[in-house]
This record gives C-alpha cells, sequence and structure tokens, in this order.
C-alpha cells in the first residue's frame, strides 16, 4: 500500500492513517473533483527541488474554476503546504497528489452546501512505467475507449471523475499484454495515453498532439522548451495511427511518467525497436534539470 507520515488536510498536518473522509462525501459519489501530480526531486546539495511548482498549483486552481469550485485557500497557502507536507515526510524526492473536492453535505447532482475539502499527501514513488521501460522503451496498443470529447468531460481539467476512461483504457491494454494504451479523439486521430501525452519524431520532424482533446501536459510544455532550445522545431498538430506506426521514435511525458520511449505500438516495432537520439536527448537534459544540474532551467525548480 502506498504509504508515508503525514498528509495536510484542509489547513493542518494530520497522520496519514487519519486522513479520512465521510462516506457521504460528494466526489465519492460523482467524481466531482480535481488535482495535480507533481514530483520533487532530491538535488546534489542534498535538498529538494519541486518541479514546477508554481504552474502545477496555476493549474490545479484552473481546473477548480473550470468546474466551479472555489478553493478555499490562495495559490501562496498551497505552494507553501506542498513544501511543508514534503518536510513533515522527511522526504526530498517523491511524488505529491494535492486533491480539491466536493465533501459529504447535500446529495444529489446539483451540491449545495457542500464543502470544499483540500488534501495534500506526498510519498516515495519511482518510474510510474517501471526503471525498464523509461531505459527500454515500453509497448502500448491503441485502446478501444475513446479520449473524452471536448465537449462531454473537460479535457484540460484534471477532474477525478474523468479517469475512469484512463483506468478502463489503461486495464484493457495491461490485460492484453502492453504497458499502457493510446487514445484516439472522437475523431480517430491519436490523442494521448491514459495519463501522458505524447510525441513522435519522423524524419527529423517532431510532432505533439495540438491542445484540443489532450490535458496541457506540464511535462510537455517542460519538452517543447527543452527542443527548442537545442534548435528542434516541434509541431502541434493531429496525427493518426499508422503515422505512429511508421514513426522513427515516439515517446510519453508526464510527471508520473517523466519521459518514457515507447519501443512498439500495436505489435509494430518503432524504429529500430531502441529509444532513438531525440528520445535519449531530451531524457538526458529533462533529468539534470529536474535535479538542478542545468543552470538555465534553475527557474522551474523551487527548491527547498
Ligand atoms: C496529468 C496528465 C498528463 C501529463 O501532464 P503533466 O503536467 O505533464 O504531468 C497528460 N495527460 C493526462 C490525461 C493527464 O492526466
Amino acid at each position: 500500500m502506498t504509504e508515508s507520515k503525514k498528509i495536510w488536510m484542509d489547513g493542518k498536518l494530520v497522520e496519514w492513517g487519519e486522513a479520512n473522509v465521510h462516506i457521504m462525501t460528494h466526489a465519492l459519489h460523482y467524481g466531482l473533483g480535481v488535482f495535480e501530480g507533481v514530483r520533487c526531486y532530491a538535488t546534489e546539495g542534498g535538498g529538494g527541488a519541486v518541479f514546477r511548482l508554481a504552474e502545477h498549483t496555476d493549474r490545479l486552481f484552473a481546473s477548480a474554476h473550470i468546474v466551479m469550485m472555489d478553493i478555499p485557500f490562495t495559490k501562496e497557502q498551497v505552494n507553501d503546504a506542498t513544501i511543508e507536507v514534503l518536510q513533515a515526510n522527511g522526504l526530498t524526492e517523491g511524488y505529491i497528489r494535492p486533491i480539491v473536492f466536493l465533501g459529504a453535505g447535500s446529495m444529489g447532482l446539483l451540491p449545495k452546501d457542500n464543502p470544499v475539502k483540500v488534501a495534500i499527501a506526498a510519498w516515495e514513488w519511482g518510474a510510474y512505467l517501471g526503471e525498464d521501460g523509461l531505459k527500454n522503451g515500453i509497448r502500448v496498443r491503441v485502446s478501444s475507449y475513446l479520449r473524452h470529447h471536448v465537449n462531454s468531460s473537460m479535457t484540460k481539467a484534471k477532474v477525478t471523475g474523468s479517469y475512469v476512461n484512463s483506468i478502463l483504457a489503461k486495464r484493457e491494454a495491461v490485460a492484453s499484454g502492453y504497458d499502457e494504451a493510446i487514445m484516439l479523439d472522437t475523431e480517430g486521430y491519436v490523442s494521448e495515453g491514459s495519463g501522458e501525452n505524447i510525441f513522435m519524431v519522423k524524419d527529423g520532424v517532431i510532432k505533439t498532439t495540438a491542445l484540443t482533446s489532450v490535458l496541457k501536459g506540464i511535462t510537455r510544455d517542460t519538452v517543447m522548451t527543452i527542443l527548442a532550445d537545442k534548435g528542434c522545431e516541434v509541431r502541434e498538430e493531429r496525427f493518426t495511427r499508422d503515422e505512429l506506426y511508421t514513426a522513427d521514435e515516439a515517446f510519453f511525458t508526464g510527471t508520473a511518467a517523466e519521459i518514457t520511449p515507447i519501443r512498439e505500438v500495436d505489435g509494430r516495432v518503432i524504429g529500430t525497436g531502441k529509444p532513438g537520439p531525440v528520445t535519449t536527448g531530451v531524457q538526458e537534459t529533462f533529468f539534470k534539470a529536474v535535479k538542478g544540474q542545468e543552470r538555465r532551467y534553475e527557474s522551474w525548480l523551487h527548491r527547498f
């Protein structure tokens, strides 16, 4: 079981085992909650650095705004609480999960007096798609489940309930012997993974899905910046699954997945079947940046 020592809940630290909610919690029944996934890395000096904390907190508030929930704390309080919870758990490296949700109050689909609850948990978490996946690449399949239509779920918000769709896709992929799912959008173009954005490289052209049905990933933005600084242009445009089948390289990006190479899609080997030069080059810079070894990206770090 995932475990740590303390959780920040509605303004104060509580014991991990006592961070409970009532069974009538609205979000548990109907899925109205928003969350973030944030990572923190140990740096050479011994301290920790939360990666792009301000951007994650901004997106948490944007997600809440989209679904019309007022967070009863300021962004600054959420940022401070994040550091507080890391320190209380003695973590310099780990995963952070802020979550904002509707608590117990009235039932039914029109929430009335339900309080908006806020919690932040943090724990040690290694490579989401495995160390081997990070190094050698993973095998993925195109899911039979589609990514939400832009007017059915709000695709720019990390809303808890929307992830039933991702869980269905992930389970289907794993049950059929793959590591992860690629979801198509409702028009049939490649959208993203169950919780990762996707990039592909073909004949030196780098593409990532445009911001239509996909989440605006902070790692996606990080990778685009790193590539731009290396002098590589990234085209934000739609591509098809068969374009992906014939790509030279492909990789997923996400806070949990970091930068995970894709070595196979639906039984078709991608490129040489090994992570290609664009992928490994981005990975190298990314892992240096998060650990504070790249001066030009120092502004992405919230050191503590
Ligand atoms: C969180 C998430 C991502 C990755 O976003 P990051 O900001 O890079 O962590 C991509 N797609 C979906 C559906 C997600 O939930």
